[in-house]
């Protein structure tokens, strides 16, 4: 792997992390130009003045940028409206750069100097209320322009961080959970209690209209009272 190469490929690249080149990433694009596996037309957020410095640094003819990727357009910003977000984090999950806050059954919102308007938090809402609205334009590969980029190179690199790091610790968690369980054998028969309770909860409440379905329930009811009195005796000596 050529990795300085790769470096120059990447600062030429606008890092909005949109995956239209087809890779998961700017870097991943980079790695692909410049193994040779990738043509330099694939990326429409860098519009032609990207797809010219890409072709001289590679000495590659040019030609116009894949219309199968997409077209370059003016940069917008994702909005939220928070009147209708129903906090269910699953754009924060999709935001590459790490620009939207919030939390569960919180309303989010976007952090707009951060928002590079890769536009990838649109088909995660469930309840469709992200927009894009236009952001401020900045002259193509002016110094504001690298400042921004760089930025988001370095978010985009935490966030892939952050999420290895929640993979990791979160498998801990539950490598630590099983280990304790697999010591404590009461521990596990506590948890099948609350398993138990959890899922006999919502059968005490029998609506009238559901009469016929009582048996089936009553089997249930007692099909769980024998494991948890299976559970509560341990194996057999
Ligand atoms: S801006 Fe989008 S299309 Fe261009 S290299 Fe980065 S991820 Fe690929
Ligand atoms: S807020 Fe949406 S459009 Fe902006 S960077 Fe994050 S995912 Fe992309
Ligand atoms: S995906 Fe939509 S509903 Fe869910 S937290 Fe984000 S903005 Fe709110």
């Amino acid at each position: 792997m050529q990795v300085s190469l790769v470096a120059r490929i990447d600062a030429i690249l606008p890092q909005t992390q949109c995956t239209h080149c087809g890779y998961p990433d700017c870097h991943g694009y980079a790695e692909a130009l410049a193994d040779g596996r990738a043509d330099i037309d694939q990326c429409p957020p860098g519009g032609d003045a990207g797809l010219v410095m890409l072709a001289q640094l590679l000495q590659r003819p040019i030609k116009p940028i894949n219309p199968a990727n997409g077209q370059h357009k003016p940069r917008v910003l994702a909005l939220i409206d928070e009147l209708h977000c129903i906090g269910c984090t699953l754009c924060i999950q999709a935001c590459p750069v790490d620009a939207i806050v919030g939390a569960v059954k919180q309303m989010h919102t976007v952090i707009e100097a951060e928002c590079t308007g890769c536009e990838l938090c649109l088909p995660a809402c469930p309840v469709d209320c992200i927009d894009l609205k236009p952001a401020v334009v900045v002259p193509t590969q002016s110094v504001q322009q690298q400042a921004e980029a760089s930025r988001w190179r370095r978010r985009h690199q935490f966030h892939l961080f952050r999420v290895d790091r929640d993979k990791r610790e979160r498998a801990e968690r539950l490598a630590a959970k099983a280990l304790a369980k697999k010591n404590d054998p009461q521990l596990a028969v506590k948890e099948s209690y609350a398993k138990l309770d959890t899922a006999l909860a919502p059968q005490a409440i029998i609506p009238s209209e559901t009469v016929p379905a009582v048996d089936a329930k009553a089997v249930r009811i007692a099909e769980m009272m024998a494991r948890a009195k299976r559970l509560r005796e341990g194996p057999a000596p």
